[in-house]
């Protein structure tokens, strides 16, 4: 049993004092934080929580205590081209070129480690628990490892060694196009077709810390004849199931031409929305799909969307349960993350206060949708993730008490997670990962992947 006390917590309070309130924010509500917070922690597990007590000699956690956040979509490889596809301006098609050359050079061992790296980035950003999209299943040409899920036993493993939990959602990509097979690198996404996808993922091994969950790339990339070959895999094991939904216009466009669909439409009709179900995204709907939506979970990558000029989605007028994902990893910051949600909405309302700094935090600790309801809360028999957010940062100096949630949210940047408790063991103290000297790593590997190319 290990004793922490918290100077202050979130403990999923909306407003105080006089409780909760759903949707809409009310006027002049602040988002509430609790003082002298004891929990207890047996093995993996939170084991027991109390407000308003003494120190008493447990271990103390300083500044703001949150929840382990979650990470719902990530491309771990990704991470290699950051800053780079901002070259001459940066267009979507230097970013893709990038994207296809760093995804061309690797192998299990480089992915490993790489992966090892950007896991090590996340933890130190606060992040316990990733939902890896994957899809770099194949060696070159699209020739099968040995192991032909040897890339996503990769991630699993380098996830046990940054000490997060993770969700390998392994991704099926048959086509480049409507009616467009896979070519060049496309090749080693491709298992050929959704039953052979179903056949290699179904031999894909968790772990205590690794669940296994589904993902359609995109409908541009899933025929739809095959669609709910995926959609019933993860509905028979009862795992997550991600897909990208209507990121960029020209994807909508191709779509309503190749099938007289949306592809919310094309994906509702194939079994792929509803209960376990998350889109990426989702940024260009129409309202019936924003209807259709609801109940289906969605994450916003605010992050990668504005870096790929993708434009800004319905966040506040989907029924769907929020999580945030930083995809591409332009930047690994949830903070950052969570207030872009608001924040683009005040852009294009030209009003301010559509989410809560509650709303907007619950968002970015939202393990449900990759698979793993009991995380992301401070109680009893939740995972043990604990997130101390330092409050004596330039960025954080000053925080008025009775608004430290709206600081935390609006102000806070990933370096001022102090440290991060995964699972009951400490993987980030005082700012540092206590087995992976992260930018070391990171320096090592991301260069590879582009220099090799
Ligand atoms: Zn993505």
């Amino acid at each position: 049993m290990t004793r922490y006390w918290a100077e202050q917590a979130w403990l999923g309070g909306e407003v105080g004092p006089g409780g909760r309130f759903p949707g809409e924010l009310a006027q002049g509500a602040n988002s509430r934080v609790e003082h002298g917070v004891l929990i207890e922690v047996r093995g993996d597990r939170i084991a027991a929580v109390a407000r308003d007590e003494a120190r008493d000699g447990a271990i103390e956690l300083r500044g703001l205590v949150l929840p382990g956040l979650a990470n719902a979509h990530s491309h771990a490889f990704h991470r290699a081209l950051r800053g780079r596809t901002h070259r001459a301006g940066g267009s979507f098609w230097t970013w893709r070129e990038d994207m296809y050359a760093a995804a061309a050079s690797l192998d299990p061992d480089s992915y490993r480690a790489l992966a090892r790296a950007v896991f090590g980035e996340m933890a130190l950003a606060g992040i316990t628990g990733v939902g890896e999209f994957h899809y770099l299943h194949h060696g070159p040409g699209g020739t099968p490892y040995d192991d032909p899920n040897a890339m996503g036993h990769a991630l699993i493993e380098a996830a046990a060694e940054a000490g997060i939990r993770i969700t390998l959602l392994d991704t099926c990509y048959l086509a480049s196009g409507f009616g467009t097979p896979p070519e060049g690198v496309q090749e080693r996404f491709s298992d050929g077709d959704a039953a052979a996808w179903a056949e290699r993922a179904s031999a894909l091994r968790g772990a205590p810390h690794a669940r296994i969950g589904a993902a359609i790339h995109s409908v541009r990339a899933v025929p739809a004849g095959q669609l709910a070959t995926v959609a019933d895999w993860a509905r028979e094991r009862g795992v997550p199931l991600h897909a990208h939904l209507s990121e960029q216009r020209a994807e909508n466009e191709a779509c309503l031409a190749a099938t007289g669909r949306t592809p919310a439409e094309l994906l509702d009709e194939h079994g792929a929305l509803g209960e376990r179900c998350c889109m990426v995204h989702a940024t260009h709907l129409t309202d019936a799909d924003i209807e259709r939506l609801g109940g289906t979970a969605v994450c916003i990558c605010a992050t990668t969307e504005r870096d790929l000029a993708d434009g800004i989605g319905p966040a506040r007028a989907l029924a769907s349960p929020l999580c945030l994902g930083s995809d591409s990893h332009a930047v690994i910051d949830l903070f950052e993350e969570a207030r872009a949600v608001e924040l683009d909405e005040r852009l294009r309302s030209e009003r301010r206060g559509h989410f809560s700094a509650a709303e907007l935090l619950r968002a970015a600790t939202d393990h449900a949708s990759i698979g793993w309801p009991e995380a992301g809360r401070i109680e009893p028999g939740a995972p043990a993730d604990l997130v101390a957010v330092s409050l004596d940062s330039v960025r954080l100096a000053g925080a008025h008490p009775d608004t430290l949630l709206e600081s935390a949210v609006f102000a806070a940047t990933a370096a001022d997670v102090r440290d991060v408790i995964a699972s009951g063991r400490q993987i980030v103290r005082d700012g540092r990962h206590t087995s992976i000297d992260v930018p070391a790593a990171l320096q090592q590997t991301c260069l590879a992947p582009l220099l090799r190319a």
